[in-house]
């Protein structure tokens, strides 16, 4: 009798992201592995944790998600925005003051990174792009290109003969 019934065998189970379940047999959405997720799953690995899930968001919890996500999205924007601003205000004030401070540039990055990292707390994985479209209308129909004439006939009768007619001296 075999053993092997399933041919990926270490490669975890279909997971939900937002309500942990099993999705194995259930409609749900694959998530996009990013730099976080690969960074978190790298830092598992390492410390022997790693469950290689595969991260899914069921159907249920998409609406849940799609908000968290949008959360995400506007507080790591704003994180964002206030890093860089921190960072170009103290390296200003420190070089308008004539003299060059180690520890205020140490301090605006460390500032900086603390807002990021602040931001990943409320980290909620995309889902990936082309499986689903979170509560967005539909693109609007493309708007056809005027005038593309598929053959002219003048153009149609321009074309190079296959002989060259005139032969230069
Ligand atoms: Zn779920």
């Amino acid at each position: 009798m075999s053993e092997i019934v399933n041919p990926r065998p270490s490669y975890g189970k279909k997971m939900c992201v937002s309500c942990q379940a099993d999705v194995e047999d259930k409609t749900a959405f694959p998530i996009k592995e990013d730099r976080i997720i690969r960074g978190l799953r790298a830092i598992k690995m390492r410390l022997g944790i790693a469950q290689m899930n595969k991260l899914f968001v069921c159907e249920s919890c998409v609406p849940k998600h799609a908000e968290r996500r949008r959360s995400f999205e506007r507080t790591m924007l704003f994180a964002s925005v206030f890093a860089g601003f921190v960072v170009l205000l103290l390296l200003y004030s420190t070089i308008s003051s004539g003299r060059f401070d180690a520890w205020v540039v140490i301090s605006a990055f460390v500032v900086a990174l603390f807002a990021l990292l602040l931001s990943l707390f409320r980290y909620a994985p995309a889902i990936e792009s082309g499986s689903f479209q979170p509560s967005k209308p539909p693109p609007p129909a493309p708007v056809p290109e005027p005038e593309e004439p598929e053959e002219r006939p003048e153009t149609a009768a321009k074309k190079k003969p296959a002989y060259k007619p005139k032969k230069k001296r």
